[in-house]
This record gives C-alpha cells, structure tokens and sequence, in this order.
C-alpha cells in the first residue's frame, strides 16, 4: 500500500543540521530527499534562537524607551511608551517566516525534495512517512532529529506551566512569572520578560545563574539581573505546583516550604536529544547516555547512518548543527573531512552578553597546562562607555611557554559578536602576539580584545 521512492541521501529533520547538510548534498550533486514533521527550520528558527533574539530585541527597545521616559542622561525626552504584545510577536513571525521560506527557497533551488510529514524508521535503509502514505529507500540516512525541552514530573506543561516554546508566543503578557532553570534559555527569556514590564524570579537549583560558566564571568549578569529586578531563588529546588492558591512550592536551602504567588511558570531546565517516537531503537545504535554517538565523520555505529545536530548531544547549538551538516554531506561526497573544530563559541544573549571560546582558565589548569591568564575591563572602553555599559570584560587564557591562544571569554554589551575574532584566533593557532600586532579599528569593543591580549604580554596600553 506504500508508494516507494529512492534516494541516495534521506535526511530526517529540516532544522540547521538537516537543512544545512540538504542545501550541501544538492550544491554536490547528490539527489536528496528531506523530511520534517513540523517546520522547515527546526527549533532553531521557529521556537528558539530566532524568536528568543527577536523578544530580547523588542523588550530592551521597550526598556529603553521607558528609561529614557523617566529622564535619562542622553536628554531624549518621550513619553511613557504601551506595549502592543500582539504586535511585537507578529513583527517575531514574520521575521521567523521570512528565514523559514527563506531555506524552503534554497532546498528548491539545490533540487531537494522536501517531504512534510513525520518519519519513522523501518531499517539503516529504509523509512516511512505514513501520513504520506510514502516508503523511502537511501543509501545513506541522516538523523537530524534535534531535541525536546526536558520536562520535569512535578510540573507537567500545560495551563500555567509553560516552556520556551510557549513564553515566545504570548497571547498577553502575565503580571508574573517563575522561571524554573537559570540556564541561558531561563534567563534570556526571563530578562526579557522582566523588560516588558512582568514581576520575574528564578529558580535554580544551583548555587548561582548560569553555573555551567565560571563565577566571575556569570557575577556581572548575576548584578545586572539584580538590577533589573529580579528576584534570584538559588540552592531552591521545586517541589510542585498548587492551581489552586497559585503557587510554586519550592524547598529553601534550610530545607522550608516556599510558597512563590505566579501566574505562569516557565520551565527551562535544559534540553535532550530527540530520540523517542520514531522507532530509532530498530537501528540499537551506540548511544553515548541519551545521545547517538557519532565518530569524527558524523556515522554512527551502523555504516551509512550518519547523525548530527542536537540528536548527538552537547554543545547543543545552532551552528554546530549547521557545521555537521555540512561536514556530512561532504564526506558522502567522498572529501576527506573530519569534525574536530578547535572550539565552538557559547554564548548567552542575556544582559549583559556572555561568550565563551575554547578553554577557561580553570579547565587550562585542570589540563595541567601552565597558563597566562589576563582581562581587560570595558570600564576602561572608549566604546562601551558610548554605549553606556561599562560593565564585565574579556579574559584570554594562553599557553606560557609560546603564548599559543588557548580561549576566550567575555562578558559586556554586545560581546557576542566578538565570538568571530575568537573562534578564528583558536581555529587559526593564534598567538598573543598576533592579536597585540593587528590593528583594531577605534572606537570598538574588540580594542578591549587587543588590550587584553597586550595586557597578557605585560603591556596594556590603556589600563
Ligand atoms: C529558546 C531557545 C533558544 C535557543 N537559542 C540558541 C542560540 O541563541 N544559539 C544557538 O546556537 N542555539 C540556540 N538554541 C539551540 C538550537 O535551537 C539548537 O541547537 C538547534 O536548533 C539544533 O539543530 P538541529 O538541526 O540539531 O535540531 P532542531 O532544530 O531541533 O530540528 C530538528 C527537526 O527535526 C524534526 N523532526 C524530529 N523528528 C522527526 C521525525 N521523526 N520526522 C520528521 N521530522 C522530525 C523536528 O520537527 C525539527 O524541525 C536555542 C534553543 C531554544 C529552545
């Protein structure tokens, strides 16, 4: 009753690892057929990275604006402004459908065929799309499934008890929320939130936001959401939700019932690979906990079965997806390509930003490498002051012995567009002398980065 089709490369999943490795395949030559259950794009462009910068966007233009309506030190006078929520987030879909027909126009242009429906594996050569009524054949099967928001079982979503899916698309904005998780996907969201006018807390487990990262990077965040007014629960752990009385129940670190009023709850704990529901366990491929485990060429333990993106674990992030997909259309191309990037960039859009590259200080030391360790303040910024942001800094960690660059980290107002001129200072075997011998333009906030790399070499010129 299945029509069937053939294809050299079927991919599963049409997000930044499943589209990138299609457009890549088709500019190769190699006939490819693409299936994605729900939007060409993936989490990426429809429910995450796109429409969490575009919400950051319009809450510090609203934030902006109400602080210059209360008197600011620039002399722009404007009045108090109203949020039209229902605005902001059709101006966030229409830049989200932009993007997305955007790669339905590239696959089209690259002769993929896209196959709308959900796949479900028969074997490492075979896939069905029941609601297509379709049988696909290929020589080579790309997972590119992606991930889920974890769930916790004592707040199961739904009324008020949301996920970043949900706090992305409000239909009206809540006088307050509770953000269980202070990750970078909690606190991007929850600060944007807070700018638009809503009473925010976090919960978090941990004993300070963003604890993947070290303290003294996280502290400046830490002071600003402070600033921004929100309420931080650390060492608070959630212990379930009363609708009722509307309440968080979470535990203090004395061992107390906490009772936190909220008409929403967002919960942000982290994410996992997308491994349920489509009968991948007929493949019993090597997992690596709940990831597919891949070698450096993307396959996985069964030949010709390639995964990349989310599905293979950490760093889950856009453009290492991206940079797997491409890598794995290629080596079926036959190139002789190995993933093995020098670093991949990390960064937190939150307020201020927060971008991490390569190894931190402490993961040098844990390494046993002898390490010059050195930071330059944005206090000290021509640029940054302009923006009236002096706060946090950029820190290198490179090698004593020949001052080979290591890693990078900053914290401040719109460092995460420093993490080009990172990664390719790493990815190209920098060393300090490099970055102090290249002339950064004024006024910057990467002087901050040539400053810091002077600095490691005992001679800063502005500090
Ligand atoms: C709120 C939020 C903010 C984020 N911000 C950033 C950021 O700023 N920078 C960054 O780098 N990363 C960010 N991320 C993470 C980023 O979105 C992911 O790392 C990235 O999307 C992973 O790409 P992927 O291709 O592996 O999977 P996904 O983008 O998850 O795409 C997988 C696709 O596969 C489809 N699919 C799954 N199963 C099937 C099936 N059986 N049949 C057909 N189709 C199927 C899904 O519908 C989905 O479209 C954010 C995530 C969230 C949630």
């Amino acid at each position: 009753m299945h029509q069937t089709e053939q294809t050299t490369l079927l991919i599963i999943g049409g997000g930044p690892g499943g589209y990138v490795a299609a457009i890549r395949a088709g500019q190769l030559g190699i006939p490819t057929i693409l299936v994605e259950g729900q939007a060409l794009g993936g989490t990426c462009l429809n429910i995450g990275c796109i429409p969490s910068k575009a919400l950051i966007h319009v809450a510090e233009q609203f934030q902006q604006t109400l602080h210059h309506s209360q008197g600011s030190a620039l002399g722009i006078e404007v009045a108090p402004p109203r949020l039209n929520i229902e605005q902001s987030i059709a101006w966030k879909d229409g830049i989200v459908d932009c993007l997305t027909s955007g790669v339905a126009t590239l696959l089209k242009k690259h002769k993929v065929k896209v196959i709308h429906g959900w796949a479900s594996i028969v074997d490492g050569k075979t896939v069905d799309i029941a609601s297509a009524g379709l049988r696909i054949q290929c020589e080579h099967l790309l997972l590119a499934t992606g991930s889920k928001s974890v769930e916790l079982p004592m707040l199961p979503l739904g009324g008020p008890i949301i996920s970043s899916t949900e706090a992305l698309s409000p239909k009206s904005l809540p006088k307050r929320l509770v953000v269980v998780g202070g990750g970078y996907i909690g606190l991007e969201l929850g600060s944007a939130y807070r700018k638009l006018g809503v009473e925010v807390s976090v919960v978090e487990a941990r004993d300070r936001v963003l604890p993947a990262y070290d303290q003294e990077l996280t502290q400046p965040v830490a002071d600003a959401l402070k600033k921004l007014g929100v309420h931080l629960y650390l060492q608070h752990s959630v212990e379930g939700f009363d609708a009722q009385r509307q309440c968080l129940q979470v535990r203090t670190p004395s061992g107390e019932i906490l009772a936190l009023e909220t008409d929403q709850v967002l919960v942000a704990v982290g994410r996992r690979p997308h491994t349920q529901g489509w009968n991948l366990e007929a493949l019993a491929l090597d997992r690596q906990g709940a990831a597919i485990k891949v070698d450096r060429h993307c396959q996985t333990s069964m030949r010709n079965v390639w995964a990349i993106g989310d599905l293979t674990g950490e760093p889950m992030l856009a453009h290492r997806a991206m940079a797997q997909g491409e890598l794995v259309a290629e080596v079926i191309a036959g190139q002789h390509r190995e993933f093995n990037p020098s670093a991949i960039a990390a960064v937190c859009f939150t307020d201020p930003e927060l971008v991490v590259v390569g190894q931190s200080p402490q993961e040098a030391e844990a390494a046993g490498i002898d390490c010059l360790v050195a930071q330059f303040p944005f206090a000290a910024n021509g640029r940054a002051m302009t923006l009236e942001s002096k706060a946090g800094f950029v820190r290198v960690v490179a090698r004593r012995d020949n001052h080979l660059i290591l890693g990078w980290q900053a914290v401040g107002v719109g460092v995460s567009e420093l993490s080009t001129a990172f990664a390719q200072s790493l990815e190209m075997g920098a060393r300090l002398e490099d970055v102090a011998g290249t002339i950064h333009a004024h006024p910057t906030l990467g002087e901050a980065v040539l400053e810091t790399a002077l600095r490691a070499l005992g001679h800063a010129l502005h500090l």
